[in-house]
C-alpha cells in the first residue's frame, strides 16, 4: 500500500487539515512554505487522468475548501501544483494536489517554471490536431 492510502485509512499519522468522504488535506511533511498542504482522493489513483471525473471534482471542491481556510495565515498568494510521473516529479505515486501558501519576500524560487525551450509550436498543433 503507498505512503498515502497508509495516511488515508489511518496507519500513519498525519496533520489533518480538512476531510470528507472522498478526499483527505494534510500538511507536507516537507513544508516549502508555512501552510503547504497536500490534498489527495482517499482512494488510490497515480495520476490526475486515471481520476474519475467525480473524484476530480471533488478534489477541486476540496481545493477550494483548504485555500479558504489556508486564508487565516494571510499569504499574499499560493500556488496549486500537480505532479504526474518522475520525469514531473512526481515523487509519490498516488495522485496529489499542493497548495503552496506565497508571501511578499519569500524566495520565489521555492516554485518557479524552468525557463522557456525551443518547440515548434505549429508542428505541436500539427500532431495534435483532430486527437
Ligand atoms: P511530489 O513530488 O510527489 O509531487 O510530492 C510529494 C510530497 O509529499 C513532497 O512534498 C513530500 O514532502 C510529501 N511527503 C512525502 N511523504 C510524506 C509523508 O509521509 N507525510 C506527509 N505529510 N508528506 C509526505
Ligand atoms: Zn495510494
Amino acid at each position: 500500500m503507498c505512503i498515502f492510502c497508509k495516511i488515508a485509512k489511518g496507519e500513519i499519522p498525519a496533520k489533518i487539515l480538512y476531510e470528507d468522504e472522498k478526499t483527505l488535506a494534510f500538511l507536507d511533511i516537507s513544508p516549502r512554505s508555512k501552510g503547504h498542504t497536500l490534498i489527495i482522493p482517499k482512494e488510490h489513483y497515480e495520476t490526475f487522468e486515471e481520476l474519475p471525473e467525480e473524484v476530480a471534482i471533488d478534489l477541486i471542491k476540496a481545493i477550494k475548501r483548504v485555500i479558504k481556510k489556508l486564508k487565516s495565515l494571510n499569504p499574499d498568494g499560493y500556488n496549486i501544483l500537480n505532479n504526474n510521473g518522475p520525469v514531473a516529479g512526481q515523487e509519490v505515486p498516488h495522485v496529489h494536489f499542493h497548495i503552496i501558501p506565497r508571501y511578499k519576500g519569500e524566495k520565489e524560487e521555492v516554485i518557479k517554471l524552468s525557463p522557456p525551450v525551443e518547440v515548434d509550436l505549429d508542428g505541436v498543433l500539427e500532431e495534435l490536431k483532430n486527437k
